[in-house]
């Protein structure tokens, strides 16, 4: 059965970052996309009543892992997506460290199609900069983008080696590609499990200093500025990357960069509770580190909020916290942490948040979404920025829980999100 794409999603506060837009109005839509208001029948479409309610392009997410092929035990594309669509996202970027890797045409032709198939919502693969993310040899970048890979990324994994990292960003470069890395300088990293610290020498635990990101960073913005080349920085949680982005976009250069829920929530005093649901790469750090990436945000050095959603099944998290893998899920968290977090603390103001998760994304990969425009693709996020709620795990729609926000106390949510014009999820729970 065609799910009914005409819609009057009326009476909310529509914000729409791209088109300078807020204000009280009625979205309508036909057959999938946005229409100018009364420029159909009314009749033939259905009503959500959003008074009261903030209306907003569909949220992107460029940073997901939905862990097929390879680990369906922890997600799969099917709940991924059912996932991001609970959590306000309609588009989403499936990161390529799968098993197999998403190094060959074929492997972004798979997620593509299946995404199509099984997906709620729209996947844009990234494919790898390296082979097998070995950081020995250049992937295929052409034949990956041919094959529909939106951006291209190592991310898990970054290359140490910088001749490298020079040809696979110039040659990512002349096929229009943005690299998004992961700043990890594995020699200063090494076998570390949370940030260099105060708490990692009090509770004694094996440490990545910041220095293992901000050596990553800078040698990024060296080779953007020598190259020319489009880089975005994935979830930058050190001081001193964010003072270095913010330099580097003042000299003018092709840097982006993004932060991720939890490094704007929750800093290391958190690991003394050894529980592996705060256990992530980059590690949680202190609160200078936490202040400096919302003082960035302010400012727009960091244009991008990304989850970095990194699903593990109980048996892998429920380990000692050393052993445990890193990475937590943040698709059904993310907005109502965020408007917790930074618009009702003062520190955004909701246009500029929407934006973190619209126009940011999409001009970062340059990609056609995020946007309320007359005659566009119909996706549309409805959410309740007030509403008191605690977060409950065990309602999530993703196949894993390691979340460090069970129990959190949170200001907002997202009440329906439209796919292509169809309602993909309704809170309470009709649609899916
Ligand atoms: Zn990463």
């Amino acid at each position: 059965m065609k799910k009914n794409t005409n819609w009057i999603i009326r009476g909310g506060r529509v914000i729409d970052p791209a088109n300078k837009v807020d204000d009280i109005r009625d979205l309508w839509i036909y057959d999938g996309r946005i229409v100018e208001p009364d420029s159909f029948d009314a009749e033939s479409a259905q009503i959500f009543n959003a008074e009261g309610k903030v209306v907003t392009p569909g949220l992107i997410d460029m940073h997901v892992h939905l862990r097929q092929p390879g680990n369906t035990d922890a997600e799969t594309i099917r709940t991924g997506t059912m996932a991001a669509a609970a959590g306000g996202f309609t588009t989403i970027v499936a990161m390529p460290n799968t098993s197999p890797v998403a190094d060959t045409a074929g492997a972004i032709q798979y997620v593509k199609e299946f995404a199509q198939r099984e997906g709620m919502v729209h996947v844009l693969p990234a494919g790898a900069l390296s082979v097998g993310l070995k950081g020995e040899q250049m992937a295929p970048i052409g034949s990956l983008k041919n094959a529909g890979a939106v951006v291209v990324t190592d991310d898990g994994r970054c290359i140490q080696n910088n001749e490298l990292m020079r040809h696979v960003v110039e040659y990512a470069n002349n096929f229009g590609l943005t690299v998004l890395d992961h700043c990890e300088d594995r020699s200063l990293a090494r076998d570390g499990v949370m940030h260099e610290g105060y708490w990692s020498v009090l509770l004694g635990m094996k440490a990545m200093p910041s220095a293992a990101e901000e050596t990553i960073v800078s040698r990024d913005i060296v080779l953007s500025r020598m190259t020319g080349a489009k880089i975005h920085l994935q979830h930058i949680s050190a001081k001193n990357a964010v003072a270095m982005v913010r330099q580097a976009k003042r000299d003018g250069l092709s840097i982006s960069a993004e932060a991720t829920p939890h490094h704007i929530a929750l800093t290391d005093v958190e690991i003394k509770r050894f529980d592996t649901n705060y256990k992530m790469n980059p590690p949680l750090r202190s609160e200078e580190d936490r202040l400096a990436v919302i003082a960035g945000l302010q400012d727009d050095t960091i244009e991008v909020i990304a989850t970095d959603h990194a699903p593990h099944t109980q048996t892998r998290k429920l380990v000692e916290f050393d052993i445990a893998p890193f990475g937590i899920i943040g698709l059904e968290t993310a907005v109502a942490v965020t408007l917790t977090e930074l618009y009702h603390k003062n520190f955004l103001t909701l246009p500029q948040l929407i934006s973190k998760f619209t126009t940011g994304p999409a001009r970062v990969m340059g990609i056609d979404a995020g946007t309320l425009s007359i005659g566009g693709t119909a996706d549309v996020t409805v959410m309740d920025v007030n509403a008191n709620h605690v977060i409950d795990s065990s309602n999530f729609y993703s196949k894993s829980r390691n979340t460090p926000f069970n129990g959190y106390a949170a200001a907002g949510q997202v009440v329906a999100t439209f796919v292509d014009g169809a309602c993909v999820f309704m809170r309470p729970c009709e649609e899916f």
